[in-house]
């Protein structure tokens, strides 16, 4: 399959966690605007400068922004045999201006309870050394990694609230629009990693 897959969902949905399964299975790169964002804020550039403010108060950068930099990203050689995009689109905008550049195939969906939510963003914690993504109850990272753990500054109760806000309101409505298309592949997201794993792996397997 040449296309691109999006990941869609809430904010905590495992996203991030679940992106590994659908790389190893496909070979597509994996593309995080929230990852391309955290780093352009920490190396302080001008679009990180820019971002910042919205991140950490848990609202959606502006449209224009988010494109130019995808629009850069796919002009990239590893991105010719379709991608997996992680955290985009998350407008219909977005979704419209990805529409002219890329092939969309399929769109999975990770459902999540917003009861369940605020739990699993406050919780989680990052390795700064290998990025890779702990929470403390459901995957408590081992002991002698823990000293070095860090926690986004953007997964707090309060902006988390920001965070679900926007995505009723502006992302939301673009599941349905995949689903008019016929793209949406919906997943329970409400299991544990390896339950919501495997259902993941198997929405891939059936494209
Ligand atoms: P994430 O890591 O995907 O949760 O993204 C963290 C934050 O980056 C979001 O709360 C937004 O402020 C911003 N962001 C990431 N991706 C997008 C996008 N596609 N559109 C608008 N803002 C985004």
């Amino acid at each position: 399959m040449t296309g691109s897959i999006v990941l869609f969902g809430p904010p905590g949905a495992g996203k991030g966690t679940q992106a590994s399964i659908i790389v190893d299975l496909t070979g597509k790169p994996q593309i995080s605007t929230g990852d391309m964002l955290r780093s352009s804020v920490s190396k302080g550039t001008e679009l990180g400068l820019e971002a910042k403010t919205y991140m950490e108060s848990g609202k959606l950068v502006p449209d224009q922004v988010i494109i130019g930099l995808i629009e850069q990203r796919l002009e990239q050689s590893d991105a010719s045999g379709g991608v997996l995009f992680d955290g985009f689109p998350r407008t219909i905008p977005q979704a419209e201006a990805l529409e002219k550049i890329t092939n969309v195939s399929a769109v999975i969906s990770i459902e999540v309870p917003d009861d369940d939510i605020v739990s699993r963003i406050v919780g989680r914690r990052m390795d700064p050394e290998t990025g890779e993504i702990f929470h403390v109850s459901f995957k408590p990272a081992p002991t002698e990694i823990q000293g070095r753990l860090i926690q986004r500054k953007d997964d707090t109760e309060e902006t988390v609230r920001n965070r679900l806000a926007a995505y009723h309101e502006q992302t939301k409505p673009l599941g349905d629009w995949y689903g008019e298309r016929g793209l949406l592949i919906p997943v329970d997201g409400s299991g544990t990693i390896e339950e919501v794993g495997n259902s993941v792996e198997a929405a891939v397997k059936s494209l």
